[in-house]
């Protein structure tokens, strides 16, 4: 608390907890592997750690455009550049769409279990976060949708989401857009959209490309094992682009970022290898965790690189992550977001994935 003479802090941002990362040490201060953080066990792709080394010089500003990178990101997606903008991380764009969008007295709304950023971009600009209930730990179109009111300035939606896992199918994205009046920003998040399968496209970026209240955003933290660099890249109508250009920061993504990004996009095969290596070893690691039978485990349907894993028996989620933490192993606990029963796991490795298994499968035992 501040002293009474001192600077106070506005009462929205009184308001805010401080976003908490996930640990990484035992109760014993000891190193675990981190699969709580949703990071590509593949690592990074050899050419984008070349290309960041070889960049040379860091006396001069970097491009504050990102131009080149801008260029590659459309090309792939056949999206015009002038409709991206690129962010020190997702989370830059996240936190400038809000406070493009919102102010005092405006709601923004978003599904119960979602990104812990979306509560944050809220409050930090004053408008009010709303939170729409779940329908079994995915978005609710309908909920999302009754909670909407002509305060509603902007509606968040992760797909796939996190904490859960789970993904919106195209026609209930439509139907959510559909469903919007147009002068609410639809804000799809697909920071974990590259792990779904081709073949079950939400179709955001179509959105993004067709109206004029959608922003899709993405990120090179996850399946291009950037997070280390900060890069995010949005895209929406021009008037949604230029509002973000208006607040970032003047060179917010730094030269290695951006080199490093731009080849990593040029390596569709390491992405290719990470989703399917990521798909195989979910789908291992879910029948590994359906086999330890009825001990209350329960996997809830995820099409990103992780799973949420509810405990609904004897075993709690305390007890399992304790278990998981001597097998070497941080996870995910978020009782702050709602969730004391349930872990949140990051696909690793199928080794990896087998400990943990394994560690589950003898404090299950253990618990009866
Ligand atoms: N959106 C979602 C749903 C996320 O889980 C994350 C990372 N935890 C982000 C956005 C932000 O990622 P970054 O800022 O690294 O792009």
């Amino acid at each position: 608390k501040a002293p009474a003479n001192a600077p106070q802090m506005k009462p929205w941002i009184a308001a805010i907890h401080a976003y908490v990362p996930g640990k990484s040490k035992g109760a014993d201060g000891k190193a675990l592997v981190k699969l709580s953080a949703n990071e590509n066990p593949l690592g990074t792709s050899a050419q984008a750690l070349a290309a960041r080394a070889a960049v040379s010089t860091s006396a001069a500003y970097p491009d504050p455009d990102s131009t080149e990178l801008r260029a590659a990101i459309g090309k792939l997606h056949s999206v015009d550049p002038a409709r991206i903008v690129c962010g020190t991380g997702s989370d830059e764009l996240l936190n400038l769409a809000a406070q493009a969008f919102a102010g005092p007295g405006d709601e923004v709304v978003f599904s119960r279990y979602s990104f812990a950023v979306y509560d944050i971009a809220a409050r930090r600009c004053g408008a009010e976060p709303v939170v729409a209930p779940d329908k079994d730990y995915a978005a609710d179109v309908d909920a999302l949708l009754a909670h909407v009111n002509e305060k509603t300035r902007v509606l968040f939606l992760a797909n796939p989401n996190n904490p859960t896992g789970t993904f919106l199918p195209r026609a209930e994205l439509a139907r959510l857009h559909e469903g919007l009046p147009p002068d609410v920003l639809l804000v799809i998040d697909r920071a974990y959209g590259e792990y779904v399968d081709p073949a079950h496209d939400d179709g955001a970026l179509e959105l993004a490309a067709q109206t004029n209240n959608v922003l899709v955003t993405h990120t090179f933290s996850k399946i291009y094992g950037l997070a280390g660099e900060r890069i995010g890249w949005g895209t929406g109508a021009p008037h949604i682009v230029d509002a973000l250009n208006r607040i970032r920061g003047p060179f917010n993504v730094t030269t290695s970022g951006q080199a490093a990004a731009l080849a990593a996009l040029r390596d569709q095969q390491f992405v290719i290898a990470s989703r399917e290596h990521n798909a195989a070893t979910r789908a291992d690691f879910v029948t590994a965790l359906e086999a330890l039978g009825n001990h209350g485990l329960r996997v809830v349907p995820s099409e990103a690189n992780f799973v949420l894993v509810l405990f609904e028996g004897e075993l709690t989620a305390e007890a399992a992550q304790d278990a998981i933490a001597k097998a070497g192993y941080a996870v995910r606990h978020l009782p702050g977001q709602g969730l004391p029963q349930a872990l949140r796991i990051t696909i690793g490795t199928g080794a990896q994935m087998q400990a943990i298994a394994s560690a589950l499968r003898d404090v299950a035992g253990d618990a009866g």
